[in-house]
């Protein structure tokens, strides 16, 4: 496979760009090699200024779940950006998007827009800090909420690629303030509330983990936390700013957490994330109460109209979820049947990742266990055959609607000869 513009485009971007890039992972630092520079997307499919053309399992990871450039998103948006780009006043389209959300989550009564997960996260731990009048949070190890300092803590994502688990510049009192526990550990949460359970404001997870590569809840994990902080006041906040709209985990686990955070499909592929849940909780935030959060951009007519477009269609189309996940089954099912049993295939609705491990993952210790040196193999044989995964064995896949059956095969196909030559 050629990349030699990608490799030009690399070397320029580097001079201006820590890594090249805007976000750590897509420099492939994990993976080595140059990462091919994107000149277009259509469906299933990404385009690079070398001209290769490659099935799409990144997603932009996560929000592309109606595919590329949906002919309906794209119109649209057209038609909104002739009305101009931003405000900074009140729109329709904030209500109507937050309407739809509510279809989705009944639990969240009310709503603030903001513009990525992390600003998310952050300003939900600020809500649950200002409610409850306490300092402590407690977060899952390889769990991801973004870079907020309180949250840059044992995380995920490109955080555990690099091996750096809280970061430079998070002071230590900020730190001192987050308990970061083991997922799927029921005894450790059990044992940090009998401790100081007075003192935490609220328990942050996701609910299904997809930032540490897919790790899902084992049996009354979510439960337990559910019946904890309601027992010693605390909030439960889900951060399904991954696996929401993916899965209906709410009502699938029949728990209903105080405050969810959402990004990622919300805005359709624009910037857009939202956080809200019960409403006398919610309304604390400010104009409403005094718990200040704002943004220039917040509830951007663009994002916003990209995320009512992606939504309607979901609603709109006769068992979309039931249908992505079987089509993401098929795919996983065929990959396992390659891969064989020493390979991990964990999947939840259209989300799924792949682990080097024998063993089962079930927390983030398990994770890094698996076999970095054969996922970068794995990684290399796939891009060479035209499938562009996460280049990253601590990050999540996607299926999109966009995908065909064909892709399917086509990746199966190319999934058999990377592992025969790895
Ligand atoms: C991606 C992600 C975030 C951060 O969202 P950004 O828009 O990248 O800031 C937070 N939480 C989870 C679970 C995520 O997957």
């Amino acid at each position: 496979m050629n990349l030699e513009k990608s490799a030009a485009a690399f070397t320029r971007a580097k001079k201006f760009m820590p890594g090249g890039v805007n976000s750590p992972v897509r420099s492939y630092g994990s993976v080595g090699g140059t990462p091919p520079f994107i000149a277009s997307a259509k469906g299933s499919r990404i385009f690079d200024i070398d001209g290769n053309e490659y099935i799409d399992y990144v997603g932009s990871w996560g929000p592309m779940i109606l595919g590329h450039a949906h002919e309906k998103v794209v119109s649209a948006l057209q038609s909104a950006v002739e009305r101009g780009t931003s405000y900074g006043a009140p729109t329709e389209l904030e209500t109507n998007l937050a309407e739809l959300v509510q279809k989705f989550y009944p639990s969240i009564e009310v709503i603030r827009m903001v513009n990525s997960g992390t600003e998310a996260t952050m300003s939900a731990i600020r809500v649950a800090r200002g409610f409850t009048h306490r300092d402590k949070i407690v977060k899952f190890i390889g769990c991801y909420h973004g870079h907020s300092d309180s949250l840059l803590v044992n995380a995920g994502s490109g955080a555990a690629t690099f091996g750096e688990p809280s970061s430079p510049g998070v002071t230590v009192g900020t730190a001192r303030d987050t308990i970061a526990l083991p997922y799927n550990d029921t005894a450790a949460v059990e044992k940090v509330f009998a401790e100081c359970g007075e003192q935490i404001a609220a328990v942050i997870v996701e609910p299904i983990a997809g930032n540490m590569g897919l790790v899902l809840p084992k049996n009354n994990f979510l439960q337990n936390l559910r019946d904890v902080t309601r027992k010693f006041g605390a909030l439960l906040i889900f951060d399904e700013v991954m696996c929401g709209f993916r899965n209906n985990v709410q009502a699938d686990f029949k728990i209903t957490p105080d405050l969810t955070c959402l990004g990622k499909v919300i805005g359709g592929g624009l910037p857009c994330a939202a956080y809200g849940g019960r409403a006398d909780i919610m309304r604390n935030v400010s104009p409403d109460g005094r718990i200040y959060q704002a943004g220039t951009l917040s509830g951007n007519p663009l994002a916003m109209t990209a995320g009512i477009a992606t939504l309607e269609i979901i609603l709109s189309t006769s068992n979309f979820t039931e249908n992505l996940t079987a089509k993401t089954s098929k795919l996983v099912d065929g990959l396992k049947k390659i891969l064989g049993a020493s390979v991990q295939i964990p999947q939840a609705g259209s989300m799924f990742s792949i682990f080097f491990s024998a063993k089962p993952v079930e927390n983030f210790e398990d994770a890094a266990a698996a076999d970095q040196n054969k996922f970068k193999r794995w990684f290399k044989n796939m891009l060479e055959r035209g499938i562009y995964l996460a280049p990253s064995q601590f990050e999540t896949l996607f299926m999109s609607a966009a995908h065909t059956d064909e892709d399917i095969s086509k990746t199966l196909a190319a999934a058999e000869r990377s592992w025969l030559n790895g």
